[in-house]
């Protein structure tokens, strides 16, 4: 496609930067399962490799299917770019990277995904960068927070997995107000439910092993940079803004503009740090993408539905849904996200730790599984396993506290996930079973 801005969303998931393919007219994207690719003769290499021209040279840097997938992330965010890469956590490293030197730091809001806690307080510390958590619910607390060292400002708008919604624009206000790029973790909301870009995000990561993929298949993480954030304004950000060595000197800003941190992603995050996407991943993601907003749209349905049903049992304490009108986060969320608060909340069981592992060892649809976003409904006990490594009142932080299940919610019949649920909290609770 050749203008691609006036197309709608449902058209932009199945066609975004692909086009037939020009040796044979393969309508769907191939599998570019090549490690290499020849080159025209030593002029065309050299200027490859001098980053004059843009083409693929090696696949840890790119790759033809990747780079479809590239594009059509990038299209549905409305950014400028983006760079593929192996899974979610890579895409953090990769998108603080160019960022942070050791010494600086990065402010986190308290409500994160398990895994990318323990990644910001333990892993991150090895390259001498720091993570601050701050409650992104107070904007003054994380003003204050903000030092000559910070050099971003990281959080997810719909929180994994504790039905919290940020309130995006006074986040990016801070940010802004402070010269720092706001980096959103878009997972749980995909494109299709929020768009970060629109209000001040300058980069935005994805674990596409979650909805984009939407099937189970495959690990993958994107980052898509905005395009509009000043790397050279502040002089903090010399990756970008200063002579890269490894390139002759040349400044990564100054060259691509808009498109400084993609090429910096794919030019030295990807070529030294090689946490690169295979074309076969790339694939899975493609077909799953093509979906996206006909599935976000069930879970969603089926989200509301579920969650309405859940609150009202006798056995379950509560549940923290963003889409539930008890929520104080469900104006917010209207805002925010107005097409849904997404597919994935929480609920306590007045039983507590006992009682949510005999409900979870109860359920027959619902699988339990360390994943979300499947079109399968999975479901987990965070403390006993994605949250383990924290402590009990980061846990509760995060919305992961020893009473609460956490729910992926799919996009099967709702009447049979709730018949499922019906008869597992009947096992967990049997003194407490549904009217
Ligand atoms: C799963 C997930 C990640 C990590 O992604 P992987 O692909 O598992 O590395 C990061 N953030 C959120 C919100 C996630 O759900």
């Amino acid at each position: 496609m050749t203008e691609t801005r006036q197309h709608g969303f449902d058209t932009l998931q199945v066609h975004a930067g692909a086009r037939p393919d020009p040796a044979t007219g393969a309508r769907q994207t191939p599998i570019y399962q090549s490690t290499a690719f020849v080159f025209r003769d030593a002029d065309h290499a050299a200027a490859l490799f001098n980053l004059e021209e843009v083409g693929f040279i090696y696949s840890r840097l790119t790759n033809p299917t990747v780079a479809v997938l590239q594009e059509r992330i990038a299209t549905l965010e409305g950014g400028a770019g983006a760079v593929c890469c192996s899974s979610g956590h890579a895409a953090q490293i990769m998108a603080l990277f160019p960022l942070m030197r050791p010494g600086c730091n990065v402010i986190a809001s308290t409500r994160l995904y398990g895994g990318t806690v323990t990644q910001f307080t333990q892993t991150i510390k090895r390259f001498g960068w720091e993570a601050k958590f701050v409650d992104f619910d107070d904007p003054q607390a994380l003003a204050d927070a903000i030092d000559d060292n910070t050099r971003a400002i990281f959080g997810e708008v719909i929180a994994n997995p504790g039905g919290w919604i940020m309130d995006i624009d006074a986040v990016a206000k801070v940010a802004d107000d402070a010269g720092l790029p706001l980096i959103i973790d878009n997972t749980t909301a995909t494109p299709y439910l929020h768009r970060p870009i629109e209000h001040g995000a300058a980069l935005v990561v994805h674990s596409t092993t979650k909805y984009l993929t939407g099937n189970g298949t495959v690990t993958g993480g994107c980052i898509v940079d905005s395009g509009r954030f000043d790397w050279s304004a502040s002089g903090k950000f010399p990756s970008l803004s200063e002579p890269e060595p490894a390139y002759h000197g040349l400044k990564f800003h100054e060259t691509f503009g808009a498109l400084a941190f993609t090429f910096h992603g794919i030019a030295v995050g990807l070529r030294d740090l090689g946490m690169t996407m295979n074309p076969q991943a790339a694939h899975y993601t493609l077909l799953g993408i093509e979906t996206l907003s006909l599935r976000m749209d069930r879970h969603v349905a089926n989200a509301e539905k579920v969650a309405a049903w859940l609150e009202t049992h006798p056995a379950v304490d509560r549940v923290t849904y963003a889409g539930l009108p008890s929520s104080p986060y469900y104006e917010r969320a209207r805002t925010v996200c107005p097409k849904g608060a997404g597919g994935l909340f929480t609920f306590a069981l007045k039983g507590g730790y006992d009682a949510c592992v005999k409900f979870i060892d109860s359920v027959e649809v619902f699988s339990h599984v360390a994943n979300l976003g499947d079109t399968r409904s999975l479901c987990i006990h965070s403390a006993s396993t994605t949250h383990r490594q924290l402590s009990p009142a980061q846990q509760e932080a995060a919305g992961a506290g020893a009473d609460m299940v956490r729910v992926s919610i799919g996009i099967e019949d709702a009447d049979d996930l709730i018949a499922d649920l019906d008869q597992a909290l009947a096992k967990a609770a049997p003194s407490m079973a549904a009217e």
